[in-house]
């Protein structure tokens, strides 16, 4: 079967769920027995996502082969349970580095090379490698950022010349907003009307525009988007707030979409077959007792408002472990810097079943986050560190129990006299010449598990891989004295004998990971260390 593109383009405004639009018609069409891929553009002169700040941009995702991405590819990958991979990823910066290159490397054969065509030819190949490597009967492409404006104009441009080529192969979405301001009570068609316009000004119709806002559309203001937007009425489709994003496939099905956008490529409509999506919105939808759990960590707070996108993955993880115990998931939000400056403060977290310290870069907080480490591991309060969660509490150990005083990590005080958590000599070379591009250990590493421990008991087998975004690891050095007072270095990478697991026994679960267990999380199959981790704090109640 040849390849079919759908490009999903946004409107009105940012963070009104295109991503999990793209990722709920993959998972519709997926059903269908079709093979599917899946695109993020991300209109960003930064050339990866691990350059941004996860205030302003969100989680920083990681694949199995190290690109860094935005929580978008985290998306894909939960809702259609397939790894992706740097084909299905792409930001203005690597689009214009790959064309520069290859002009320099004499590759377009002197001849003047300009923004039209080549910039979105190169964007075009991208897509097609996408498509090429996933197999892909259809490749859904989500053009980032939102219809006028500037910086994503190439994209849609490429947009254009593929439906320009390829007439029967291309369809266009709009994922648009339709406000209901508290003043007036009513749903507003015309920002929609406007985006379409934007649209429009590019050279692009929507097919389909999937009208987003906090309550259903309604028949007459469907009927006002299809006669000012040039739709068709049944191509507008209502998706109100839901629940969970989870639901978003099924709300889409209600309307009969996935056959919607068959027809409009000229195919013969299908069953979806979403049995198992089904039988986990029941199971979110259950009455059930709550598990308390509470993240330590810093990148939520922006000015008057706390945004939580920096850990979509944490919380997706600890969502999918929890409604596998059958529990409600009840996420608090806890400042560590609050614990720095007063020490009393930490009572708070008796309150919880679980705590987990997630990964960060930087020392804002991290004496506070290790205070309530120490907490956690004195009040026997199941514990989770992920990757900076790690190594804060490998630090903390060694600072009081094995009385190493000043214990850090070099990422805290380059001069440190006990970095028990150090670069590798490898890395130190590049790290001084400021080329922290390509310091970091990124994507996949194998780990060998330890028998006997709490990793064992959550893999259940000897051999695992995990994903990694870091720049820091145990220092080797101060292994044995670590070992020595009791901890146990439960999972250990087999090339370079590094530690990815350590761990402590005689507590009901207190355990960090180098690596990060929420990028391979999937909603109907929980991390193994998650569900471990919310097992033990439903048991700790
Ligand atoms: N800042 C630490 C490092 O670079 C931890 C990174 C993380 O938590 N992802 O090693």
């Amino acid at each position: 079967m040849k390849t079919r593109y759908i490009f999903v383009a946004g409107g009105v405004m940012s963070s009104v769920g295109k991503g999990i639009a793209v990722a709920s018609i993959g998972k519709i069409l997926q059903s269908k027995g079709f093979r599917v891929s899946a695109v993020k553009i991300d209109p960003y002169i930064n050339v990866d996502a691990g350059t941004m700040n996860p205030l302003e941009h969100g989680e920083v995702f990681v694949a199995q082969d190290g690109t860094e991405s935005d929580q978008d590819i985290g998306n894909y990958e939960r809702f259609l349970d397939q790894n992706l991979s740097s084909q299905n990823y792409m930001t203005t910066g690597k689009v214009y580095l790959s064309v520069i290159n290859r002009e320099r490397n004499l590759e377009y054969g002197g001849r003047c090379v300009e923004v039209v065509p080549d910039i979105p030819q190169e964007v075009i190949s991208r897509i097609q490698a996408a498509a090429k490597k996933d197999k892909a009967d259809f490749v859904i492409v989500e053009i980032g950022g939102t219809a006028g404006e500037y910086q994503n104009l190439l994209f849609l441009e490429a947009a254009r010349m593929m439906k320009l080529k390829y007439p029967k192969d291309v369809v266009f979405a709009l994922v648009s907003y339709l406000p209901i301001p508290a003043m007036v009570g009513e749903m507003k068609t015309k920002p929609t009307q406007s985006a379409v316009r934007n649209l429009n000004e590019a050279g692009i119709q929507p097919d389909i525009i999937i009208a987003r806002s906090e309550l259903p559309v309604d028949e007459p203001r469907k009927r006002k988007i299809s006669i000012f937007c040039s739709v068709r009425l049944e191509d507008v489709i209502s998706a109100p707030d839901v629940k969970t994003v989870y639901q978003v496939p099924l709300q889409f099905e209600k309307e009969n979409l996935g056959n919607k956008i068959l027809k409009k490529f000229g195919m013969q409509a299908r069953k979806s077959k979403l049995a198992s999506l089904q039988g986990l919105m029941k199971i979110i939808a259950r009455k059930k007792k709550p598990v308390r759990i509470g993240i330590v960590g810093k990148y939520f707070e922006t000015g008057d408002f706390t945004l939580m996108d920096s850990y979509i993955s944490v919380i997706e993880s600890i969502e999918h472990a929890s409604w596998a115990h059958n529990k409600d998931p009840v996420i608090t939000w806890l400042s560590a810097e609050a614990y720095e400056k007063d020490r009393g403060s930490l009572e708070e977290l008796k309150r919880f079943d679980g705590i987990i310290v997630p990964g960060g870069f930087g020392n804002r907080g991290v004496e506070g986050k290790m205070r309530a480490i120490e907490y956690c591991r004195k009040r026997k309060i199941p514990y989770l560190g992920l990757c900076l969660g790690m190594q804060l509490m490998v630090i903390e150990f060694a600072r009081n129990l094995c009385k190493i005083q000043g214990a850090m990590s070099r990422e805290f005080d380059a001069k440190a006299k006990h970095a028990v958590i150090d670069v590798m000599p490898d890395q130190k070379a590049l790290l001084k010449e400021r080329h922290y591009g390509g310091t970091m250990r990124l994507g996949s590493y194998a780990c060998r598990i330890k028998r006997g421990t709490l990793a064992w008991d959550a893999y259940g087998r000897e051999s695992i891989s995990e994903r990694h975004r870091h720049r820091y690891e145990v220092n080797n050095e101060y292994r044995e004295r670590l070992e020595k007072h009791g901890m146990v270095m439960s999972g250990v990478n087999p090339e370079r004998n590094l530690v990815e697991i350590a761990e402590l026994k005689n507590h009901p679960f207190f355990l960090g990971t180098q690596f990060h267990p929420e990028f391979q999380s999937r909603p109907l199959k929980p991390h193994p260390l998650f569900r471990e981790f919310i097992a033990a704090a439903i048991k700790a109640r």
